[in-house]
């Protein structure tokens, strides 16, 4: 039965009633001569068998193909769950095992391709950069997750034109240049998103693999704010210290050439050699406050467990002690207000140079004849805070912004006759940093400006 078609069944069948209907008649004629009516009589019933086995083979054989042909147009839409059972004869089963083959390899091509799609996916997942593809009308195809939270792109905005949910100018017009571009473009652009970032987008664009065609473009997009800050300022920080020793530099040449001419009376060559000294100085303060800061930006946070017991009170004494000429000098009196016997764990170094820059700019900057106040009190949540106070001039909000920045200085010719390098602060912010503190200043015009390191309590 499974190695023949119907058509071959059925033409069997008719074949057989044939040969009965044959035999029939020439076994009938043997007896007695056979009436007319008879011959005609087996024949139709000949020909009525025969058109119903034709009919009944027809009908299955439609039925056949019509189960065959709902089966390919499942398999068509895509739905491959289901396989046709052979209906037992040979044309019918061939082309249910051929649908059966194909949906099988179809169903292993879909596993795959979906494999595929989940391994890029994950891929475009685990890479820091934003990515998104976009078709050549500009609709998103795809984005990863790190896009959404550079330029705020959602899962479903795919299929959207990225006109219509981003309003990026610098952006797009990127897009555009890329999609009109036979080769990668890379350009720094500006967006306004998180109070305006500095991206670096790259654009690749997508090739039809049939015709060849740009279709689409492939845009990587990298934050580089950071990056772009931390390389103005290292230039900055470059013509600032050229700056800050060329002065003293060039005063040193000049008095120096002026030693080197004859006939110069004592008086003249003492103020010379005054100069050049006072000029090295502060060429050597530049230098150790560079190291120094350089030394704590290296550093790793201090390991609490090897921090010193300090007593508060004891520093701010012995910084009164090593600071008391500058102190008279100024006619500056201090006090010390220090919460009970209030005990820090700090670096000792670091934390007396740091309360030494504070109290040294209080002496210096504060008006003569005022008090400079040193305080340490615990505050809730387990931090400790170490002020300077001072009744000085006060620094105005938009200094107060940037003073903790390096060579930052309010009056710089103050500054430089005061001895000071513009360095102080910042070393005070790095100090406090390395303690898992920080520092910050409040003041008034006119009133006198407060100085604070917070300390986590340890
Ligand atoms: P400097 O070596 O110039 O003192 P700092 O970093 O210590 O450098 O201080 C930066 C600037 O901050 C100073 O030049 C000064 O203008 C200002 N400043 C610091 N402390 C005070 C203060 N107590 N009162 C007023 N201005 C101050």
């Amino acid at each position: 039965m499974h190695k023949r078609s119907l058509h071959w069944w059925s033409g069997l069948v008719i074949l057989l009633l044939q040969v009965f209907a044959g035999v029939f008649l020439i076994q009938r004629a043997a007896k007695e001569p056979i009436q007319a009516a008879e011959v005609v009589a087996v024949f139709l019933g000949l020909i009525t068998f025969t058109a119903a086995i034709i009919f009944v083979a027809t009908q299955m054989h439609w039925k056949l193909m019509r189960v065959l042909t709902d089966t390919a147009r499942q398999f068509g839409r895509g739905d491959l769950r289901g396989r046709i059972r052979p209906p037992g004869f040979v044309d019918h089963n061939n082309l249910a095992e051929a649908l059966n083959r194909m949906a099988n390899l179809l169903d292993d091509r879909m596993h795959q391709l979906r494999t595929d799609q989940l391994e890029q996916q994950a891929l475009m997942e685990s890479i820091a950069s934003g990515i998104i593809a976009v078709n050549h009308e500009q609709r998103i195809l795809n984005s990863n997750e790190a896009t959404s939270s550079i330029l705020g792109l959602l899962p479903e905005d795919r299929g959207r034109k990225l006109g219509e949910v981003l309003r990026e100018p610098e952006l797009l017009g990127f897009v555009t240049d890329g999609l009109a571009c036979d080769d990668d473009l890379n350009r720094d652009i500006r967006i306004y998103r998180r109070g305006g970032r500095e991206i670096n987008a790259v654009g690749h664009p997508i090739i039809d693999s049939k015709s060849g065609d740009r279709v689409g473009l492939v845009i990587l997009l990298d934050d580089v704010t950071r990056i772009r800050k931390l390389e103005s300022m290292r230039t900055d920080f470059a013509s600032n210290v050229s700056h800050e020793l060329k002065t003293p530099i060039t005063s040193v040449r000049g008095y120096a050439e002026t030693l080197l001419e004859e006939g110069l009376d004592e008086e003249t060559k003492r103020h010379c050699a005054q100069v050049i000294f006072r000029n090295t100085e502060i060429v050597s303060n530049i230098i150790n406050d560079l190291l120094e800061l350089s030394r704590l930006e290296h550093a790793a946070e201090v390991d609490p467990d090897r921090l010193d017991p300090l007593e508060t009170k004891a520093i701010f004494t012995r910084l009164v002690e090593l600071h008391k000429d500058l102190a008279s000098a100024r006619d500056i009196k201090t006090e010390i207000n220090v919460d009970r016997d209030l005990m820090i764990r700090a670096d000792s170094r670091f934390i007396e140079q740091a309360l030494g820059n504070l109290y040294q700019n209080a002496l210096r900057y504060a008006t003569e004849g005022t008090t400079v106040t040193l305080e340490a009190r615990q505050l809730p949540h387990r931090q400790i805070e170490l002020r300077v106070k001072d009744e000085g001039p006060g620094i105005s909000l938009e200094h107060q912004k940037r003073l903790f920045e390096r060579f930052y200085r309010v009056d710089r010719a103050r500054s430089r006759e005061m001895g000071g390098t513009g360095l102080g602060l910042a070393i005070v912010k790095h100090i406090a940093l390395h303690h898992a503190g920080e520092a910050s200043v409040s003041s008034e015009l006119g009133k006198g400006s407060v100085f604070r390191i917070l300390l986590p309590e340890r």
